[in-house]
C-alpha cells in the first residue's frame, strides 16, 4: 500500500468548517455556545424514539461523560461495580476515580459483550452490588433485554457506555438510551468526531443539569465564584462543537459505510478458517470496528498478521486487552459464567481490521488477499 490503511479514522464533509465559521465570525470560541447548545439538541433529536426525550450534555471527552455518569450513579469509595471486561480502560477508570471497586464480567460469545449469566452469578457474590457499568463493544449491542432484568431485578443502576456504538440500534432502539446515564464520544477514532469530545446523555432533566454543574467547576449562582462542591473542567468548546453539528449531519451514512465494510470481509472470508465480530438477531451494529476470530486450529497468531500487515502499510489490532488480565487491575475480582473466561479466548484469537470509510473496495480486497495468503 502506497498510503497507509488504518483502523479508523475522522471522515470530515465540509459542514463542519461552516459551523466553526460561524463560531469565529461571532467571535464566540469560549466554551458553551450556540453551537454546543445546537448539537446538544440535534443530538437528542437523533436519539428521539417518540416517547422519551434524551437530555444532552456536551463535554470534552467520553470519559469526562463516564466520569460524570458515575457520579450521578452515586458510587462512594469502596462500592463494587459490575463492569464490563472486554473494552477500552476509559470505561472503567472513572470507576476508580470516585472509589469504586471494578468486578469484571466476563462476555458471552454471541455478541462478545457483558454475559447475563455471569452477571447474574457477580449479583449472588455481591448482592451489595448497586451500579452496572456496560459497554457495548465495538457497535454491536449487548443482550439488553437479559441486563435490564437482572439490574431492575437486583435493583442496580446501568451506566452504558456507547462511546463505540452511537447509531447502533437494538430490537429498534438506539444505544445511549438504555443506561439511566449513558455516554457516548467523539473521539478521532470514532465513527463520528469532534477531534476529541464526548456527551452524556439521559432521560432525567435534573441529572443532566447537576451534570452541567459539576462540569463547569460547580459554580454556585452567585455573583462571585461561589464553591460548595468540588467541581471539573469538562465542557466541549464551542468551537468544536461545530464540527460535531456538520458530523452528525453523516452520522447515518458513516453507519452504512462501515455495514458495506464489514459486509465485504464477511464474504471475502468465506470459506476461510475466520469468523467475524458477531452479532445478535434484531440488533443493528454500526459495525464501527471489523474484527475477525482466528479458528482455533489457525497456526498463525494475531499478532503475527498484524506484523506482517503492517509491512504492508496496513493497520492492524489485537482485541482489547481484557481489564481483569491488566496489570493495573490484578487485584480485582473477574466473574465467568462457568469457570472457562471467553475473554481470555477472544483476546488471544481476535484482531481488529482495517475500518476506515474512506477505504476503497479494491484497498480491503488487499487487505482480504493478504490475511487468506496467511492463514
Ligand atoms: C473511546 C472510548 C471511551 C472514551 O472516550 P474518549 O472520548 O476517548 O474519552 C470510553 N469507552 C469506550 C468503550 C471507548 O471506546
Amino acid at each position: 500500500m502506497e498510503k497507509r490503511l488504518f483502523l479508523s479514522t475522522p471522515t470530515m464533509h465540509g459542514e463542519e468548517m461552516r459551523f466553526i465559521e460561524e463560531a469565529f465570525d461571532k467571535n464566540w470560541i469560549a466554551p458553551l455556545g450556540f453551537n454546543c447548545d445546537n448539537f446538544e439538541k440535534e443530538m437528542g433529536e437523533f436519539l428521539y424514539n417518540g416517547k422519551t426525550t434524551t437530555h444532552c450534555l456536551a463535554l470534552n471527552s467520553g470519559t469526562s461523560a463516564l466520569h460524570l455518569a458515575v457520579k450521578l450513579a452515586g458510587v462512594k469509595q469502596g462500592d463494587i461495580v459490575l463492569c464490563s471486561d472486554m473494552t477500552f480502560s476509559a470505561t472503567v477508570n472513572p470507576v476508580v476515580y470516585e472509589g469504586g471497586v471494578p468486578v469484571f464480567i466476563d462476555s458471552e460469545k454471541d455478541s462478545w459483550n457483558m454475559d447475563p449469566v455471569a452477571l447474574e452469578k457477580a449479583f449472588q457474590k455481591y448482592p451489595q452490588a448497586k451500579v452496572v457499568m456496560l459497554a457495548h463493544l465495538y457497535g454491536t449491542p449487548a443482550k439488553m433485554d437479559e441486563i435490564l432484568e437482572i439490574c431492575n431485578r437486583h435493583n442496580a443502576i446501568l451506566i452504558e457506555d456507547a462511546a463505540e456504538a452511537l447509531s447502533a440500534k437494538y430490537k429498534g432502539t438506539e444505544c445511549g438510551t438504555f443506561g439511566k446515564y449513558s455516554a457516548i464520544s467523539f473521539n478521532g477514532n470514532k465513527i463520528i468526531t469532534t477531534s476529541g469530545g464526548g456527551m452524556l446523555l439521559t432521560e432525567d432533566k435534573t441529572a443532566r443539569d447537576k451534570a452541567f454543574f459539576w462540569a463547569t467547576q460547580s459554580r454556585e449562582p452567585y455573583p462571585w465564584y461561589e464553591h460548595k462542591e468540588i467541581g471539573y473542567n469538562y465542557r466541549m468548546s464551542n468551537v468544536v462543537a461545530g464540527i460535531g453539528r456538520g458530523q452528525l449531519l453523516h452520522l447515518e451514512e458513516h453507519r452504512q459505510r462501515k455495514t458495506e465494510i464489514y459486509n465485504r470481509y464477511k464474504k471475502g472470508f468465506e470459506g476461510c478458517p475466520v469468523t467475524m465480530n458477531p452479532y445478535l438477531e434484531d440488533t443493528v451494529p454500526n459495525f464501527w470496528l471489523s474484527c475477525i476470530l482466528l479458528d482455533e486450529n489457525v497456526k498463525i497468531s494475531p499478532i503475527e498478521i498484524m506484523e506482517k500487515l503492517n509491512e504492508h502499510n496496513i493497520e492492524t489490532r489485537p482485541l482489547w486487552k481484557p481489564m481483569h488480565m491488566q496489570p493495573v487491575f490484578k487485584n480485582n475480582d473477574f466473574i465467568t459464567a462457568d469457570g472457562n473466561a471467553v475473554n481470555e479466548d477472544l483476546f488471544a484469537r481476535g484482531l481488529c481490521l482495517p475500518s476506515d470509510i474512506k477505504m476503497t473496495p479494491d484497498e480491503q480486497q488487499t487487505v482480504i488477499d493478504l490475511i487468506k495468503s496467511l492463514l
